[in-house]
């Protein structure tokens, strides 16, 4: 990894054309390519949507190490004067899975040149990680049974912490977190004439309020949870009706599945009795579903080994991330665990419009899953 001026164009390449969850057509085609030109003992493509697998065989038996990157990027306008900066009007590569991306892209390079000494390793893109739904499918996709790993890795650049170091949790990772959307439906009725309708207005003005009341976050412990309200919406934008239909919208988010059970089952129970109260027809659904990312101990040992011998500055954690990400899928029935790469103290925060993955750390983090893949495989 001593020249890395080509992974630094592809990283621009694929920052210039961001893809949002579920339609990362364009960047698997690259990525596809890219790989391609390494020659994986297997290429698997359209996993799960537009996710990647190149599979790269040792020579003797031996246990399957995943590493997983991401392909998708945001719905965010980028603001940015690089000349890399997102041709996609509206979208961006804005969480550094662009970054990612090289990283395990460089991990092929190094695997062309000497694969394995046992077992093999699955270079993995998973799409649609933004919407929690991409490494559900890309597991559901019947060909992964093939290539279903022992061990999974992945990493996540960190803004706030030091460029280069890494923070690793010993148990939980990521939070658990959902999307509640609760309708609620009355009738309408003439604007001169609320009497005449059934307004959901008094049950949601209730409900705002004491659905954040079951969730004020806290400690990130096994009590942790956070209610936030994302949006609401009473009738149509007019003065002539009164409103019949009312929504709201909130994320529930826990650091364990269990009280995520328990948060929703009392969220449910709340609105459910504030409908009932104001004789209204209730409808609940959930979106962005992501479970608890839990880290595991085997798993957590050998990346600290790695880290170690890669020369990386490393620190362990109690508190996992409030955010979530839906590498915990690849836990089910793999040995897995994800860490915090710093991209820097003062570097914008994902999702920020003006956020940008520092190339620095392409060698640092492809590095470390190399270490990672030498140690376990040889
Ligand atoms: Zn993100
Ligand atoms: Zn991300």
């Amino acid at each position: 990894m001593q020249d890395r001026a080509h992974l630094v164009a592809l990283r621009h390449e694929l920052h210039r054309f961001p893809e949002v969850s579920g339609d990362e057509a364009e960047t698997a085609r690259r990525i596809a390519d890219t790989l391609r030109a390494h020659r994986p003992d297997q290429l698997l493509t359209g996993l799960g949507g537009h996710g990647i697998a190149a599979v790269f065989n040792g020579a003797g038996p031996g246990p399957t190490v995943l590493i997983r990157a991401e392909l998708d990027g945001l719905p965010i306008e980028e603001i940015s004067t690089a000349d890399y900066r997102s041709q996609h009007t509206g979208f961006g590569h804005l969480c550094g899975h662009d970054g990612h991306m090289v990283m395990v892209v460089a991990l092929a390079e190094q695997l062309a040149q000497q694969r394995p000494a046992c077992g093999r390793v699955v270079l993995a893109f998973q799409p649609a990680e933004e919407t929690g739904k991409g490494a559900a499918a890309f597991r559901a996709d019947p060909r992964f049974s093939d290539i279903a790993p022992d061990y999974a890795f992945s990493l996540h650049n960190l803004p706030g912490l030091a460029l280069g170091e890494v923070r690793l949790c010993a148990a939980a990772a990521n939070c658990a977190s959902r999307g509640m959307r609760i309708s609620l439906m009355g009738k309408t009725s003439h604007a001169a004439a609320p009497g005449d309708g059934l307004s959901p207005m008094e049950a949601m003005a209730a409900l705002m309020p004491s659905l954040i009341t079951l969730g004020q976050g806290g400690a990130l412990n096994a009590d942790y949870a956070l209610v936030t309200l994302t949006h609401a919406r009473l009738g149509e934008a007019t003065f002539g009706i009164a409103p019949g239909a009312g929504e709201i919208w909130a994320t529930l988010r826990t650091v364990n599945d269990t009280r995520m059970t328990q948060l929703c089952e009392a969220a449910e129970a709340l609105v459910q009795a504030e409908a009932t109260r104001h004789g209204l027809t209730l409808s609940i659904s959930y979106d962005d579903i992501f479970e608890a990312c839990e880290n595991h101990p085997v798993a957590v040992g050998h990346l600290q080994s790695a880290l170690t011998d890669a020369g990386v500055a490393w620190q362990m954690t109690d508190a996992p991330q409030r955010w979530s990400e839906d590498f915990g899928q690849f836990a089910k029935g793999a040995k897995s665990a994800m860490f915090w790469l710093g991209s820097g103290e003062n570097q914008p925060q994902l999702h920020n419009p003006d956020y940008d993955f520092p190339d620095a750390l392409i060698p640092t983090g492809a590095g470390v899953f190399l270490r990672l893949i030498r140690n376990i495989l040889g």
